[in-house]
């Protein structure tokens, strides 16, 4: 072999000292390095754990109700059932999914790069498994597992239709952002309306004073925890908890008779009503039991149409009779002629409200 200079010690490390080809360190060729490196191995099999009632999947022992979608999971699951060597540069992975019933997937894999200088490439099939299996929260669901009753009742009264629902859509939205903030067992079990009011189930106490503190934020009046010891689950005391809210007697938007004044109520805690007097638009607090009665509620209220405005007189316009009558005008002196009002009856006194 001719050697430009006898002297030079490097020439003998450039050369790999299994095969004898050139390598650039010395040490192993890349080709050797590939030979002898096992660079990529695959699991045969990956499974997907879900629930069949609500799509919610299972990761390390934990449910979770992220959306998922079938193909983009059993590529996920696939490519980390991969091991790949560090030192390969390049990857490619190409994955190919074949249905092979409605519970396994095939996913033929093709792996290319490169590894040491050297293309590599290699193949291999793994097979997903769908399993089924209730979740926590609809075996709690199915096995009509609660643990608080939200009653919502109100003092002296049944609540209105309005609180009802206004209740009920409260509770539905805490609902959705526990279950947008993971938390899987705040559901609501069941909302029932009875002639006494509302009652709300819950899955958990968490839900249940959240649920509780919303409505009476909302709708005024106050609530009071009940717990009630039922049993024991897994060497812990179980307890149930009532939580009943008690709606004020007057509640927002109620038209009342104050000092022979109507006024419009703002806000009532039970014991002591916010409201605004509409004659005069002040604002004005009173004891509950100062009231002389109820006349209605703004939710009540129905739109007519203003006829003429003269002075402190307004002419307005039954819309179901077509019948015009007279009240006074409101405070607001932008309100004229080709507009509405909402009127709230009184007998034959009609109040504007707004
Ligand atoms: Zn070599
Ligand atoms: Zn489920």
């Amino acid at each position: 072999m001719p050697r430009s200079s006898g002297s030079d010690p490097s020439i003998r490390e450039t050369i790999c000292p299994r095969c004898g080809a050139p390598s650039a360190t010395g040490g192993l060729c890349g080709r050797c390095k590939v030979r002898q490196s096992p660079w990529f191995s695959s699991e045969s099999r990956v499974t997907c754990t879900f629930c069949p009632t609500c799509g919610s999947r299972k990761e390390c022992g934990v449910w979770t109700d992220i959306e998922w979608e079938r193909d983009a999971i059993a590529r996920e699951l696939v490519r980390r059932a991969l091991h790949l060597s560090r030192d390969l540069a390049r990857t490619e992975v190409t994955i190919t999914l074949r249905e092979k019933s409605t519970n396994r997937t095939v996913a033929d894999v093709t792996v290319n790069g490169i590894l040491f200088g050297e293309p590599v490439g290699a193949s291999s099939q793994v097979e997903i498994l769908w399993e089924k299996e209730q979740c926590d929260r609809c075996n709690r669901i199915s096995g009509s597992y609660y643990e608080g009753i939200v009653q919502v009742r109100a003092a002296g009264r049944r609540p209105y239709p309005h609180e009802i629902s206004t209740a009920s859509r409260i509770a539905r939205e805490i609902e959705e952002g526990c279950f947008t903030a993971g938390e899987r067992l705040s559901f609501i079990a069941d909302i029932d309306e009875s002639k006494d009011g509302l009652d709300i189930t819950v899955g958990s106490q968490r839900i249940g004073q959240e649920i509780a503190s919303a409505i009476v934020r909302r709708l005024g009046g106050r609530f009071t925890t009940h717990p009630k010891l039922v049993g024991e689950r897994a060497g812990k005391r179980l307890y149930r908890i009532t939580y009943s809210v008690r709606l004020p007697r007057y509640s927002r938007g109620d038209i009342i008779i104050v000092n022979r004044r109507c006024g419009e109520v703002i806000a009532a805690d039970g014991k002591q009503i916010r409201y605004r007097e509409i004659a005069s638009g002040s604002d004005r607090t009173v004891q509950e039991d100062r009231v002389e009665r109820l006349v209605g509620t703004v939710h009540d209220a129905r739109d007519y149409l203003v006829t003429f405005r003269d002075g402190t007189v307004i002419g307005i316009l039954d819309p179901d009779t077509g019948v015009s009558h007279e009240c006074p005008a409101p405070r607001d002196p932008a309100i004229c002629p080709g507009q509405h009002v909402r009127i709230v009856r009184d007998g034959e006194d009609l109040i504007v409200v707004g």
